[in-house]
């Protein structure tokens, strides 16, 4: 379990009611006995003015409650952070700061670093919520072998740019858009001006899931990607590589593949431990042949055995579980617990907004469901209880922040509210009807927060979302390119497919 979280400084939640109760009171109230606010209720707060957030004016959080997700700070109560340029210069209690700051109100709310989703097919995200009966076979059955080569460039550009708007507004500061569709160069250059358009932080993880990568890697199209559009590995957008390998073989006719990745210092991320498709055998081709790598992002492994959980382990690399996406489609079960007790970094996932929301709070929710409740139907299932739950509050938000950081390279610059670190914060409401009263801020962030209490987003020091609404016109463009978009691939699909994927046949087992 994670303490990181549960630290905290020594005023505890309810400092000014403590300077007014006393010692004594206060003490009660670091212990959960007193609740008090410091702020009136929202739907009882004037209207605050909006700052101005012009480029490069330091921006200060002020009277918040700072879950850093830093070790050495732990979670800072009516404190200060101060954002100068790209970075967080300071955290603590009554900051002095440049006169030109821009003061936002942080009393009656919380300041988390910016949430990170270490794996999602953006492209799908224009025909948001198509396939929410679907289970994976449908899912292939549909989209991989009928409809992938619909998609156009600017489809692609569109699907990217929505993607990344909703996970701006969802407090998302990161995204992996674990990309299948790139034919080419014409189709990763939208994806990838859809990543940069949007403001915030992404990877694009090119990939084509059409053909074997030793097939399309080496072919020149992501060599001339890298060179003209990511040359600098310090910008808000960089570049890495998706594909899957053979998965079920003891064979590695990928080689050529993985060797570009190698030369060219290009991370791999993988579909890995799928029941049927990715196996064991998939992990074991890597070792053989020198690319268990600390960069390779392995996602689901929700099949695989415990000696192959701990190749991973012994090779620093990590595991994105994407929850919703294992328990409703069906690629094995979410192995958290597992994965945890064989200590190799976790981070989380959305999948695909063909069926769910990019939501991480509900990708935290859903990954400590699932754990606990394996837990229990095993214990049960012997005549057993549960006495102390294994998977804690504190660790979801570990693998949601701190987890993706580290599963992208970008520990030491992203991930918790450290100064010197990149400025990627999100301020949450804590004065709303689902989380007032506060008692334990981490817990109540993972069980009772969603994303309309997301009231600021900040990326790399550039606030992109305030008092609960997104600046520019960004969405609105977005959302004119979606809908074009989808009238583009409905007519490609046609009337009849359309209905039919929508209600999938009775399940007969394979
Ligand atoms: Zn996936």
């Amino acid at each position: 379990m994670d303490k990181d979280w549960e630290k905290a400084d020594a005023g505890g939640p309810h400092l000014r009611r403590r300077s007014l109760l006393g010692a004594a009171a206060g003490a009660a109230a670091a212990a959960g006995g007193i609740v008090t606010a410091t702020a009136p209720a929202r739907a009882e707060a004037a209207p605050r003015p909006a700052p101005s957030f012009a480029k490069g004016r330091p921006v200060v959080f002020r009277n918040v409650t700072v879950l850093t997700g830093d070790p050495r700070l732990g979670v800072r109560y009516d404190s200060d952070v101060l954002v100068i340029g790209r970075t967080i210069r300071a955290v603590g209690r009554n900051l002095s700061v440049p006169g030109d700051a821009a003061v936002i109100d942080g009393r009656g709310a919380i300041v988390m670093p910016g949430m990170i989703d270490t794996h999602r097919h953006m492209w799908q995200t224009v025909i948001r919520g198509l396939g929410a009966e679907w289970t994976i076979g449908n899912y292939f059955g549909w989209i991989y072998e009928r409809w992938a080569a619909f998609w156009r460039p600017e489809d692609l550009y569109a699907a990217a740019l929505l993607s990344m708007v909703e996970s701006i507004d969802a407090g998302v500061t990161t995204t992996v858009d674990w990309s299948q569709d790139l034919r080419g160069y014409e189709y990763a250059i939208a994806e990838a001006e859809g990543l940069f358009d949007s403001g915030a932080r992404a990877r694009l993880a090119y990939g084509y899931s059409f053909a074997p990568p030793q097939e399309w890697v080496t072919k020149g199209d992501v060599a001339r990607l890298q060179r003209e559009r990511f040359a600098s590995t310090d910008q808000l957008v960089t570049l890495q590589l998706a594909w899957d390998g053979t998965g079920t073989e003891r064979a590695f006719p990928e080689r050529p593949a993985w060797e570009f990745a190698r030369a060219h210092h290009l991370p791999v991320t993988m579909h890995s431990g799928v029941r049927g498709w990715m196996a064991d055998e998939q992990i074991l081709n890597l070792r053989d042949n020198g690319f268990l790598l600390p960069t390779n992002t392995y996602v689901h492994c929700g099949t695989m055995s415990e000696s192959t959980y701990e190749l991973i382990a012994g090779s620093g690399g990590t595991v994105s579980i994407a929850a919703e996406s294992e328990l409703n489609a069906g690629q094995g079960y979410p192995p958290t617990g597992r994965i945890h007790a064989h200590r190799i970094p976790i981070s989380l996932s959305s999948d695909t907004q063909v069926w769910w929301s990019a939501d991480m709070f509900a990708a935290m929710r859903a990954t400590l469901n699932a754990d606990r409740g394996i837990d229990h139907y095993r214990a049960h299932a012997q005549d057993k209880t549960v006495l102390n739950n294994n998977l804690r509050t504190a660790d979801v938000l570990r693998f949601a922040t701190q987890g993706g950081a580290d599963s992208l390279g970008l520990g030491a610059r992203l991930g918790s509210i450290t100064p010197g670190k990149l400025a990627d914060l999100v301020l949450v409401r804590a004065d709303t009807p689902s989380m007032v009263p506060l008692i334990n801020p981490v817990s109540q962030l993972v069980f009772h927060a969603q994303r309309g209490e997301v009231d600021t987003v900040m990326v790399d020091g550039r606030v992109l979302k305030h008092q609960g609404r997104m600046l520019g016109d960004t969405f609105s463009r977005a959302r004119r390119l979606a809908e074009a978009s989808l009238n583009h691939l409905r007519e490609r699909i046609g009337e009849r497919q359309w209905a039919e994927a929508q209600r999938p046949g009775p399940y007969e087992l394979g």
